[in-house]
């Protein structure tokens, strides 16, 4: 391509809104445009480095012989309905009405209509196992979209779901697809990880994400340092504390605590440690209200919470109905001698670790001090709060957990039966029995990945894109378009790597050396050929890689092979 006929809107400065360096870069080199909140059109650059991921997703999904197929962005709100997920899913469904009223979605992942899809076109075992996807565009309303590409509303999705007779076949199709993930992160260059993970809204018995690292993730990773246990916060499980720590048997004192509240201002006022508190949170949950303690220097984990307690809604509980339970205003509950002896009391085993604890009184101005969790009031012990750096690891002895900051590029689900038993997607067993089938999906997001990829590989000047996701491979600058040596030569060597099936950027802009150069730092093609007069003149071009700071001479007439081998080198 030549630059002087490319829509290519470079920025010296990158806007305000951006946060993240993908989304500035991404902006500056011309690749994305927003059109509104988390949505953009994509610039020829951006199409050209995101069809460079979608042709390695593809290649390694028809690879795995998953087979192509395309489904519609509008989708009938009937089929939401019968899997119950218009109630459940919230605002981030895009819901809309036709001329006639009939209610649609703009689908934000495909479970219903692939199950739809499929229903009453496979019958019998023979005709499973199946595994269909699509790149496709996806829309969801989400609360804070962000980062450009990484958390768009509407964003294109590599998505695939598979079909079993068996929980045996499913999980070896599962095994079949995290392979060809990873070697679909590899091929585009990244360094990542794969966690255990939470299957969120999607639902289903496990799941693995495909992390890559990077500090602006919003995902907290969590890794043993010791074993191979790796798991998203969200998710990591906790060693059990099994036994209570034993105390002094100090009886329970009652201490005023005027307007003091949360546990840093009670511990300040107090001269005491955090560690020695029982935080108290208390939620309202489908429509019961249940209390929540930890120790004071850990956070609850609401997917564990939500998972522990089966239940659809979780939020904390009103300033009113904490009146109601504790008795007293807001920033004075504890366990002791609750007000409504009904509500259930859960406790992370943590809590258990601490022999005397200082708690809030549930009376106004008031906590009390020397609580024993085991004398002192009943609770259900499970594994509630979020992994921290540090936490022994589950799995192994004597192991820790390591926490790094990750962006989640792919997802991985064993489905089980919850779309193929609510929408009756049944086949018939060797038995000739009816059974719904068992299911798998598979998402990857083709925006995030390449976003993902500029904050793995940048410098202050610009983007440094790993060969396989970059727009071009090869980025030609003659230095003085009006020296005619230069531009022959410029022209020659653009057409021979054209022949040789390389993607070919020739910047035969009348601009400046200085401008072009800022620009090509900028755009991050791997290879750099600049062809000057002067070097020219003794039969030699200059090639620079974009991850190398130094260029150096090549001869004029071996300029092919040259790039070739340093194309082929990285
Ligand atoms: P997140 O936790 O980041 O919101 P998710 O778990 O809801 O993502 P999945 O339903 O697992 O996402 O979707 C599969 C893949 O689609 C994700 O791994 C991610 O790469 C991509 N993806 C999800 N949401 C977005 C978004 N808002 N913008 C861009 N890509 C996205
Ligand atoms: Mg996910």
């Amino acid at each position: 391509m030549r630059l002087s006929k490319m829509f290519l809107p470079t920025l010296k400065e990158s806007p305000a809104t951006a946060e993240v360096v993908s989304h500035k870069l991404m902006l500056r080199a011309g690749m994305i445009r927003k059109l509104a909140a988390g949505v953009y059109s994509l610039l020829p650059m951006g199409v050209r480095s995101l069809r460079k991921v979608e042709a390695i997703v593809r290649s390694e999904m028809n690879r795995a012989e998953a087979e192509e197929v395309s489904m519609p962005v509008v989708i009938p709100s009937e089929l939401w309905k019968e899997s119950g997920r218009w109630d459940l899913y919230g605002k981030e469904l895009l819901r809309l009405k036709d001329r006639h009223g009939r209610e649609f979605c703009l689908g934000p992942t495909h479970e219903e209509v692939i199950t739809d899809m499929v229903r009453g076109e496979l019958r019998s075992y023979k005709q499973l196992p199946v595994n269909l996807y699509q790149i496709q565009t996806k829309f969801r309303d989400e609360v804070r979209p962000r980062f450009g590409l990484m958390r768009g509303r509407e964003f294109v999705m590599k998505d695939a779901y598979s079909f079993h007779a068996t929980d045996e076949c499913a999980e070896r199709e599962y095994e079949v697809m995290r392979r060809a993930y990873m070697n679909i992160f590899e091929r585009c260059g990244l360094e990542f990880c794969v966690v255990e993970a939470d299957s969120g809204s999607i639902g289903g018995s496990f799941s693995h994400e495909f992390m890559v690292l990077a500090d602006t993730g919003e995902d907290a990773v969590a890794s043993c340092t010791k074993c191979d246990y790796a798991a998203n916060t969200e998710r990591a499980e906790l060693r059990s504390v099994e036994s209570f720590k034993t105390s002094d048997d100090k009886k329970i004192v009652e201490v005023s605590t005027p307007g003091v509240k949360t546990i840093d201002e009670v511990s300040e006022f107090l001269k005491a440690d955090p560690k020695s508190f029982i935080k108290t949170l208390i939620y309202e949950a489908d429509d019961n209200v249940v209390v929540v303690l930890l120790s004071g220097y850990s956070d609850v984990n609401e997917l564990k919470l939500k998972r522990i307690l089966d239940v659809d809604t979780l939020e904390l509980a009103s300033d009113a109905t904490i009146e109601e339970v504790t008795g007293a205003p807001v920033g004075f509950a504890g366990p002791v001698g609750l007000k409504d002896k009904e509500v259930k009391i859960y406790a992370d085993w943590s809590v258990r670790d601490i022999p005397s604890a200082i708690t809030g009184a549930n009376k106004k101005d008031t906590h009390i001090e020397n609580v024993s969790p085991e004398r002192d009031f009943k609770a259900e012990y499970v594994d509630l709060r979020i992994a921290v750096e540090g936490d022994l690891c589950p799995r192994c002895e004597g192991g820790r957990f390591e926490i790094r900051r990750g962006i989640e590029v792919g997802h991985i689900f064993k489905l089980g039966t919850k779309y193929s038993e609510a929408m009756g997607a049944v086949f018939l067993n060797e038995n000739g029995k009816e059974r719904p089938m068992i299911m798998c999906c598979y998402g990857i997001g083709i925006g995030r990945t390449a976003a993902a990829a500029i904050e793995q590989n940048h410098d202050e000047a610009g983007i440094m894109w790993p060969r396989p996701l970059a727009p071009f491979d090869c980025h030609i600058i003659p230095v003085n378009m009006k020296d005619e040596g230069c531009v022959g030569a410029a022209e020659a060597l653009y057409n021979s790597l054209k022949e040789e099936g390389l993607d070919v950027l020739l910047d035969d802009r009348k601009d400046r050396a200085g401008v072009k150069f800022n620009d090509a730092d900028l755009i991050g093609i791997p290879v750099r050929v600049t062809i000057g007069p002067k070097t020219l003149k003794e039969g030699s071009l200059e090639l620079k890689l974009r991850k190398e700071t130094d260029a150096r001479l090549i001869p004029k007439d071996k300029a092919v092979e040259e790039v070739m081998a340093a194309l082929n080198g990285l």
